[in-house]
């Protein structure tokens, strides 16, 4: 039978590949499951848990050396993958067109990569193999509570004896999947709230969580449901057009991503200059490339001259890593399943999803994404 392992992530990495839940299925399944070492701590899986769901746990080289198929979250180290054997499956979010030269190493060894990020958006068979968007769900809805959390007003219109509070206002900048769960978290919490996208179809879906859509100038639509980048032109005109919006605002989660590309520039550091004291904004594409905000930096929050606060949030989906873990592993099931037929590795790069998503197989490079970011 087919054995599948996972690994302990990296110290700053809270979440995990796979689940109890999810491994007694899969032993249910007719599958063995290896799990490193203290792989769920961080999760609050204890490896009793794992136990009990029928895994068993084993020191690291073991979880690496004995799986036909492991399954991770972030890439592992290079002594991790210079381990890894022909034949064997990784799954993960490898980070393959951001460090295509790995995959091109793995394609060397012969291991066969399913990264994450290039998993085709719109097909509907894939949703549920769609890590980009569970994780995203997560990370949206973390985003509006880290904000919450740090802004010195209520978020709910207050009516008491010593006053009322009037509901904080609040702006979502790229309304995709971790924007509209922010946005549908920041309404649930009271507040008044906005969002605003290139992509002119969000529109219905921000109305349909009863926040009000801001028309943008740009029309941005891009291929595979996602943004274009924008000409020079069109971001200054962009963020000339957001900045009012963003002074009205108390908070600002920005969201926007471009796939293979440095997130926007959406509020440049005029913006973050002419905002009131208090406001609060939260960079979810907070990157080492920079991020929607000026000044952002992953898992920093600065506080400004002027007294707004920039948090940082690269690192949102760890930080609620229970319920992350939990739907990262049933996506990871759902790929299993589609590279396993009659007890053995099957792995048909010509069907529609399976060949966008596997990164490289049996010495070659599959996925056409990736091999363009390769040259
Ligand atoms: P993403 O993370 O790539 O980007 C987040 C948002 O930022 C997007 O809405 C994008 O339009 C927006 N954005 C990019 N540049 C911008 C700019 N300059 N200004 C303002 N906003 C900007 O997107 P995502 O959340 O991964 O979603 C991508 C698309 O995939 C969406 O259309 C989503 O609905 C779609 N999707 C479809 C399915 C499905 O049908 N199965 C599943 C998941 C996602």
């Amino acid at each position: 039978s087919i054995v599948l392992s996972t690994l302990k992530e990296a110290d700053h990495e809270n979440r995990v590949a796979l689940s109890p839940a999810v491994v007694s299925r899969m032993v249910k399944d007719g599958y063995q499951v290896l799990v490193e070492k203290s792989s769920g701590e961080a999760a609050y899986f204890s490896d009793q848990a794992y136990t009990d769901a029928g895994a068993k746990v084993v020191d690291r080289d073991t979880a690496i050396s004995d799986a036909n198929v492991i399954a991770v979250i972030d890439r592992p180290d290079d002594a991790t993958l210079a381990k890894l054997k022909s034949g064997q499956v990784l799954i993960g979010l490898l980070s393959s067109l951001i460090d295509p030269d790995k995959m091109e190493q793995l394609a060397k060894q012969k291991v066969t990569a399913l990264s994450f990020e290039l998993l085709p958006r719109t097909i509907s068979r894939a949703q549920s193999m769609d890590v980009l968007s569970s994780q995203a769900s997560v990370a949206g809805y973390k985003a509006a509570l880290v904000a919450a959390d740090d802004f010195t007003r209520y978020m709910p219109m207050m009516i008491t004896a010593a006053g009322t509070a009037k509901p904080a206002k609040v702006l979502v900048l790229g309304t995709g999947v971790a924007g509209l769960q922010a946005i549908g978290t920041a309404k649930r919490l009271g507040a008044e709230v906005s969002g605003y996208d290139v992509r002119p179809a969000s529109k219905g879906e921000v109305e349909s969580l009863g926040a009000k859509f801001l028309t943008s100038s740009v029309s941005a639509a891009g291929a595979g449901g996602y943004a274009r980048q924008l000409s020079a032109e069109e971001q200054q005109k962009q963020q000339e057009e957001l900045a009012g919006f963003i002074k009205q605002n108390d908070i600002i989660i920005t969201t926007a991503q471009v796939p293979g590309r440095k997130p926007p520039l959406l509020v440049p550091e005029t913006s973050v200059k002419e905002a009131s004291a208090g406001t609060i904004f939260v960079d979810l594409a907070a990157s080492d490339l920079g991020g929607n905000v000026a000044g952002s930096k992953p898992s920093e929050i600065i506080t400004t001259d002027n007294g707004a606060r920039i948090i940082g949030a690269q690192d949102m989906a760890s930080q609620l890593p229970t319920a992350a873990s939990e739907m990262y592993a049933k996506n990871v099931q759902t790929v299993i399943k589609s590279i396993v037929k009659d007890d053995a590795l099957n792995i048909d790069t010509d069907d529609d999803v399976l060949s966008e998503l596997v990164a490289t197989h049996d010495g070659e490079i599959i996925s056409d994404r990736l091999r363009k970011a390769l040259n």
